[in-house]
């Protein structure tokens, strides 16, 4: 009688055995339900970084990465409209607009129709912005949040973008590409006149800069990019402190997003360099940390890190051990291999599986509530 009871209990719970022992789709499950709401978005991008690039970063930094601090981690699938390798263009629109495009479009749709971007809609809300990058802020990827352009390559165009935003805080290279144009605009005396602290000068110690915090603030560190970790520069972990003190400060009402980018885990990945992956990926994850401490102390902060695609088919070869990797490369580009993408904070729980690039942008949008 009990073993009966017994048998009725579990196809009650669990409903009939099914006929084949084993299936091999799972049936579709519901979407994940967010816990609480956060205030604010940090979205890191290291471009470029695939599983190899973290994992050969974790090793040379004594197996350890505050990558590791995600408790939640998904997986995305990085395509373009137009081809299964994107480039970062693609990539970062994807993230920005929730919309699959061409390789090369910078927050247009593949009729090259302006798309408004999640940092856009975040201040249409009233919240406040940033953008942060190791390249030019006029680069495919920075630019993507901000700017509308058929082409990539329109650094000009993508520069007097910024002024058609209210971005509250900006930094990066590309100094000409505001102040010394083809069309002999001066976006610098543009951005003054709307309340803008914008400096003429270069310097290699952000910590020079004093913030004006009754303005909006933007710094071009060079006419070029930033140079590479390797050559001496210690940019993203000041730059992301700085974004993140500013943002805190003046968004205490209203949240705001920001996007810290780690343009240069890339380059290392192009030029076939396995040192320059591995410097600028240890430095990323350090900014990671900097941006996780003030999470943890914050509360109300979703931070996502992830990629635009991979570069190089990077490998870590037999022969390697921790400190010194043999590497191997399968191409001088992008790859189309699936990225990873780790989420910490309130929203956090919508950020596990495996989904397209473009879901990242539908997430935010959810997480925000707008
Ligand atoms: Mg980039
Ligand atoms: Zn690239």
């Amino acid at each position: 009688m009990k073993k009966l009871f017994f048998i009725a209990l579990v196809i009650f719970l669990y409903g009939c055995p099914p006929q084949s022992s084993r299936s091999v789709y799972l049936p579709d499950l519901p979407p994940p339900q967010m816990v609480k709401a956060p205030k604010n978005i940090i979205l890191m991008i290291g471009d470029g970084m695939g599983l190899t690039q973290i994992s050969a970063g974790m090793y040379r930094n004594g197996n350890k990465l505050n990558l590791e601090n995600f408790p939640v981690i998904g997986l995305h699938k990085s395509y373009a409209s137009n081809d299964l390798i994107t480039d970062s263009a693609a990539g970062a629109t994807a993230f920005a607009c929730g919309i699959k495009t061409y390789n090369g479009a910078i927050g247009v749709n593949p009729d090259t129709v302006a798309v408004k971007t999640i940092l856009e809609e975040a201040e249409e809300n009233g919240l406040k912005t940033g953008l942060v990058a190791t390249s030019t802020i006029v680069h495919a990827t920075p630019a993507s949040f901000i700017a509308h352009q058929k082409l990539r390559k329109m650094y000009e165009e993508i520069a007097a973008d910024f002024l058609k935003t209210d971005i509250d805080f900006f930094l990066g290279g590309g100094k000409k590409f505001f102040d010394r144009r083809e069309d002999e605009r001066n976006l610098y005396e543009e951005l003054r006149a709307k309340n803008y602290f914008i400096s003429d000068y270069f310097t290699t110690d952000l910590k020079d800069i004093a913030i004006d915090y009754s303005k909006k603030f933007g710094y071009l560190t060079s006419d070029k990019d930033p140079l590479p970790v390797a050559q001496g520069r210690d940019y993203l972990i000041p730059a992301s402190e700085m974004a993140i003190d500013y943002l805190d400060k003046v968004a205490v009402d209203t949240g705001f997003f920001l996007m810290i980018e780690g343009s240069q885990i890339d380059w290392g990945g192009h030029a076939n360099e396995s040192e320059y992956i591995i410097t600028e990926m240890i430095e990323f994850d350090n900014a990671i940390g900097k941006v996780l401490e003030f999470a943890e102390k914050d509360g109300e902060t979703l931070v996502i890190v992830t990629a635009d695609h991979e570069t190089g088919g990077y490998a870590i070869n037999p022969g390697s051990s921790m400190d010194s990797i043999v590497s191997g490369f399968t191409s001088d580009y992008h790859t189309g291999t699936m990225i990873p993408v780790f989420a910490y904070g309130p929203g956090s729980e919508l950020f596990g599986g495996i989904y397209e690039n473009t879901a990242i942008y539908f997430k935010m949008k959810a997480a925000f509530g707008f």
